[in-house]
């Protein structure tokens, strides 16, 4: 037996008992007729201590040799401690050691397996499990599989049954490129790894499964952006016989339950809120409804004067900023200059103080009286001691960037509190969007999803404007899952096909199998996907998804511990037909 309890266990119950542990050794302190020593596993910490008068001379011996990392089992007996450790649950007893095995040495580790390591990113990414030892990066595992395991029991209660798909597929449309897996059986011919299991929960309803879910791997060989991953995790969903309501009702309640039971939170709202409302509002699809600061548009107010700069804009969108009006002029320069970096774009931006005492003070006053500034602070809901900020511009562009200064702002006025929940649905998507640099639409969600009733119509003469029964659901400004109801109908497919502008054969090569199978009896379904990974690490307060994957990829999507990507011998390029073709 190499235990009989864990280093987390040990009680002063346990007083008298002779115990077994195993573990690593965390720390040594040798004070010469007495040696304590951490020992640690995944449970805790528990201080052994060997005695010179009651400990064996060689077991001592043996302990005085051990280093840090060191695998070591050992026998004694439980002792309640004089002085005692309030800081760990095993603090009020030690262990003295009667017996002393070292299971393994180990090197000297390159970082210190401690809460506040001395370890960079890069070392840490490097000797992951090393950093998997630590509590931190062990914490957010076990908090991952909490979240993971509350996901199965709820939706597995809710009669949901989890059914693994393939992962060596064909192409499936989610909009990025795929990971393709040459086949050596088939000469020349690739797979394709899922993007999601988008196409096969489809079938799965039309077998029947009418409420499928699976906690997934999906791969998208993207251009890397700060925290993605090529390879992700989703909880993926798909119901038959379900409007639109029935979806958001039963994921409402999945957030809700998650919120409840992981983080003890009740959510009482749950708004949802039309994309255009949400661009309106905020401009933005995944807005932070955790704090105010909805955009008012001034167009009316603010258009009937001699500033040109106005005058001349689609639109004019200003927001309050709580408490800034005390801002000094080089915080106010600051900002300015923070809206006009290329990341944000805007050309300036025009701004007020909303004086304590009723009066206001503008960057335009020249142009704009104090009533008209009252208007302003009436539509962005300005209070006395805030700043009314103000864009203008193209429409969408403008939201874009008042969005970001938004979020700049909330940011730097602490008004994201990651202790606080605030979800809701995004509903009525446009079912297309228009590719600037190619003038062709494409679709928003994927190209299975179904048009609002009645709007099919419009797909010719104006394809913008229809909206899809296409939903996403947004937590504190993240995207966490989205989804919708699906086109079911072989003729309907098809008709989106062509409109994605895909002929007759090339739908028919990539989608045959779908629409095949849409002949033979297919229900009306719908469904979604969570981003497993986002969803965690908000739950988890934290802001970065790779604290919560036990071996995840680096910026440049490169696994450091095994090196990869990698090459391959000349003799698999030849199994598989294929020819490198790199200039040295
Ligand atoms: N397959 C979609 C995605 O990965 C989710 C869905 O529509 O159910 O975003």
């Amino acid at each position: 037996m190499y235990r009989s309890h864990t280093c987390g266990d040990l009680r002063v119950a346990h007083n008298n008992q002779e115990v077994i542990l195993s573990g690593w050794v965390q720390g040594i302190r040798d004070k010469g007729f007495m040696i304590y020593v951490d020992l640690r596993d995944r449970y805790g910490i528990t201080q052994l201590y060997f005695d010179e008068e009651s400990t064996p001379k060689d077991i001592i011996t043996k302990a005085q040799k051990l280093g840090r990392e060191f695998v070591v089992q050992v026998k004694g007996k439980v002792v309640e401690r004089a002085s005692k450790n309030p800081n760990i649950p095993t603090g009020d007893i030690e262990v003295l050691v009667t017996e002393l095995t070292v299971l393994n040495n180990a090197q000297v580790p390159p970082f210190t397996i401690e809460d506040k390591t001395d370890g960079g990113e890069d070392i840490r990414m490097k000797y992951r499990y090393l950093d998997i030892r630590r509590n931190p990066v062990k914490n957010n595992l076990i908090f991952r599989h909490k979240v993971a395991m509350e996901v199965r029991k709820f939706l597995s209660d809710g009669g949901f049954i989890e059914v693994e798909t393939p992962y060596l597929i064909k192409s499936t449309p989610e909009g990025a490129r795929d990971f393709v897996v040459p086949s050596r059986m088939n000469e020349g011919q690739f797979y394709a790894l899922p993007q999601s299991p988008q196409t096969f929960k489809q079938l799965l309803m039309v077998g029947g499964m009418d409420k499928y879910f699976q906690i997934v791997k999906c791969f998208r060989d993207e251009d890397l952006r700060a925290d993605r991953q090529p390879e992700f995790t989703q909880i993926d969903c798909e119901m038959a016989f379900v409007e639109q309501e029935d979806i958001l009702n039963v994921f409402e309640n999945l957030t809700k339950h998650l919120l409840k039971e992981i983080n003890g939170v009740e959510i009482e709202n749950f708004p949802r809120m039309t994309y255009d409302d949400a661009m309106r509002k905020y401009g933005n699809d995944k807005p932070d409804i955790r704090f105010g600061m909805e955009f008012g548009e001034l167009n009316e107010v603010a258009q009937h004067k001699e500033f040109g700069v106005f005058n001349d804009a689609e639109l004019v969108v200003g927001i309050a900023v709580p408490g800034a009006a005390s801002y000094t002029r080089k915080e106010l320069d600051a900002l300015v200059n923070w809206v006009k970096r290329p990341q944000v774009g805007a050309k300036g931006m025009v701004y007020a103080k909303c004086n304590e005492d009723g009066s206001f003070k503008s960057t335009v006053d020249k142009f704009y009286d104090q009533d008209d500034i009252a208007n302003w602070a009436k539509i962005t809901g300005s209070k006395p001691g805030d700043l009314i900020c103000v864009l203008s511009g193209d429409a969408n562009k403008t939201r874009a960037q008042l969005s970001a200064l938004r979020m700049e702002l909330a940011e730097r006025l602490n008004l994201r509190n990651p202790k606080e929940f605030a979800p809701l649905w995004v509903i009525d998507f446009p079912l297309l969007e228009l590719d600037e640099e190619t003038g062709h639409y494409h679709a928003m969600h994927h190209p299975f999803t179904s048009p609002k009733p009645g709007q099919l119509e419009l797909l010719d003469t104006d394809p913008g404007a229809v909206k899809a029964n296409a939903y996403d659901l947004v937590l504190n400004g993240n995207e966490i899952g989205g989804g919708s109801i699906r086109i079911h109908d072989k003729e309907m497919q098809a008709t989106m096909f062509k409109h994605l502008g895909f002929t007759p054969e090339e739908a028919k090569a990539q989608f045959g199998f779908l629409m095949d199978a849409f002949q033979y009896g297919a229900p009306p379904h719908g469904g979604l996907a969570f981003g497993l990974d986002r969803l965690v690490s908000i739950l988890g307060g934290q802001e970065t998804i790779r604290d919560f994957i036990a071996f995840p990829k680096n910026n440049s999507g490169r696994d450091v511990m095994i090196d990869a990507p990698a090459f391959i011998d000349d003799d698999q390029l030849k199994e598989l037909s294929l020819k490198l073709n790199i200039q040295e």
